[in-house]
């Protein structure tokens, strides 16, 4: 056995030894820690080929340490990813969910009026990481006429758009907080409460990159009260469990970390990951390594 696709860890831990000393690369899917207790019940483990851009559930340092190779699935999915972002601002603002409703309830029918919303093009738009997806992101809103704002590690080559060094900065010169950062510790509550503060009662948050890099309670706590205008999410703390929190919320769209699902782009990524794999084992450079 070279390669074995592995979507769940305690799966793996059900297979006996012989088996899993065969194991040389993992066709990982998910978003379980992927550890060094993991990769040790695998001794001749060479590579982790994820299906996904993020990797924070594989920890690449015990990947280092016990030499095993880490490879991702960039790119393939940043129009999708892109879409949806710009797709939740769209439906949250002209509450697309919510006029849905409206005809399909006979409402509109019976000739009650839908409220009006907002004007989405030509507003002010932050985007908290400006890597792959948050390029294209940004790209799209920059095609409805928005004042471009941003935050990343380091400052981009993009003429007219306003760079922040600070988080809390950006929020404060925007309506709207696209978050797609990467995910993992360096990244944990970078959308602060501090942030959501800035961002105030007409902005609106949304977020495709992963749970942990919004502080959760803090903006349930400010949409409650109204200190946050909306949200439009499609990563969660704990999902696929959800806080009930989000569901008994009007100025919310919510998504099941859906970013990359569609039938072209998921096909895309199950075969960038599979080239990887085969790349290791038949001793050529991995496609798009990690470490
Ligand atoms: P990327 O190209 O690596 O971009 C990541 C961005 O995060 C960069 O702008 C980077 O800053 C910034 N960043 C990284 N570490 C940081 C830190 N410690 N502090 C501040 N900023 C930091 O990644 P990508 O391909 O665009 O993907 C971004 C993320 O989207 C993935 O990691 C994944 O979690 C998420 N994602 C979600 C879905 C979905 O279905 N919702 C699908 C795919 C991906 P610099 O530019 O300065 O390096």
């Amino acid at each position: 056995m070279g390669a074995v696709v592995v979507e769940s860890l305690d799966a793996m831990r059900g297979m006996d030894e012989a088996a899993r000393a065969e194991v040389r690369a993992v066709a990982y899917k998910g978003h379980h820690d992927f550890d060094a207790a993991e990769m040790a019940l695998l001794p001749n483990l060479g590579v982790i080929a994820n299906y996904g851009v993020g990797y924070d559930a594989i920890k690449v340092p015990a990947a280092d340490a016990a030499g095993v190779r880490v490879t991702n699935t960039p790119d393939v999915l940043n129009d999708d990813v892109a879409d949806l972002a710009v797709a939740m601002l769209l439906m949250q603002q002209r509450r697309m969910r919510q006029g849905d409703a409206h005809v399909r309830s006979g409402a509109w029918g019976q000739g009650a009026e839908f409220a009006l919303n907002r004007k989405v093009s030509g507003r002010r738009v932050g985007i908290m990481g400006l890597g792959r997806i948050g390029r294209d992101i940004a790209d799209r809103l920059a095609a409805f006429k928005m004042e471009m704002h941003y935050h990343a590690r380091s400052e981009k080559q993009t003429p007219g758009w306003t760079y922040h060094a600070d988080p809390v900065s950006l929020a404060d010169a925007v309506d709207y907080l696209v978050v797609a950062l990467v995910g993992g510790p360096e990244t944990e509550n970078y959308v602060s409460a501090e942030v959501i503060a800035a961002l105030g009662p007409d902005g609106v948050l949304i977020n495709i990159s992963r749970g942990s890099t919004v502080d959760e309670g803090a903006l349930l706590d400010a949409l409650e009260a109204g200190r946050l205008g909306g949200a439009g999410l499609d990563v969660f703390r704990g999902e696929p469990k959800v806080d009930p929190r989000f569901q008994a919320l009007d100025s919310v769209v919510l998504q099941p970390h859906q970013g990359s699902g569609t039938h072209e782009t998921r096909a895309a990524m199950g075969q960038l990951q599979r080239d990887n794999i085969a790349a290791f084992l038949e001793g050529r450079e991995l496609l798009t390594p990690v470490n």
